[in-house]
């Protein structure tokens, strides 16, 4: 199995890229906040326990996250790898999935991490906003409030797989076929072939 994080702060691109990437690499698509929007879309108690904590743009529990990710992972025996993308997003999450990876006999290959500056953060989430149904999009006060939790929790899961030398920094401004290029090259570099 190769298992690939696509890490990086609201807005920085990490949807548009892993749809091309899990095309090309035949990867199984793990984002935690599309799990938590579809158990709000359908009103399940799970659901409604973390909506206005994300509307909130605060991080929902850790707990919760960690056991979505332990069902997704029994529910999918038999793919090629997984892509994480918005997970992990703590330490705690971070030591978690290595565990429940280990218990696989697997491991996490690689964590490509997209670097945005902030004012282009922010314009892009409120152009997201515009145009789509995510709440936590369309203000300002939301939007740098999901990026203080980025800096304030997030940012240290970098950390934590740098020990390991599995971070790969790359620039997440520019064309969105340049920037899954040099994905893709930092994916090469790593991948059995
Ligand atoms: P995203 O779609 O990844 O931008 O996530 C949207 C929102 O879902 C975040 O602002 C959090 O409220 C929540 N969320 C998604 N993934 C996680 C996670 N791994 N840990 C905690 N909260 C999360």
């Amino acid at each position: 199995m190769f298992n690939l994080i696509l890490f990086g702060p609201p807005g920085s691109g990490k949807g548009t890229q892993s749809e091309k990437l899990i095309s090309k690499y035949g990867l199984k698509h793990l984002s935690t906040g599309d799990l938590l929007r579809s158990e709000i879309a359908v009103q399940t108690p799970l659901g409604l326990a973390v909506k206005s904590l994300m509307a909130e743009g605060k991080l929902v529990p850790d707990e919760i996250v960690i056991e979505m990710i332990n069902s997704a992972l029994d529910n999918n025996p038999h793919v090629n790898g997984f892509l994480f993308d918005g997970f992990p997003r703590t330490t705690a999450q971070a030591e978690a999935l290595d565990k429940l990876l280990s218990q696989k006999g697997t491991e996490i290959a690689l964590v490509l991490a997209l670097q945005v500056r902030q004012q282009e953060l922010v314009k892009r989430l409120l152009s997201r906003g515009r145009t789509s149904e995510r709440a936590d999009d369309v203000n300002e006060d939301i939007i740098a409030a999901r990026i203080a939790e980025y800096e304030k929790k997030t940012a240290a899961v970098a950390e934590h797989y740098k020990e390991f030398g599995k971070v790969k920094y790359v620039q997440g401004e520019g064309s969105i076929d340049d920037i899954f290029n040099l994905l893709c090259e930092g994916i090469d570099e790593k991948k059995p072939a």
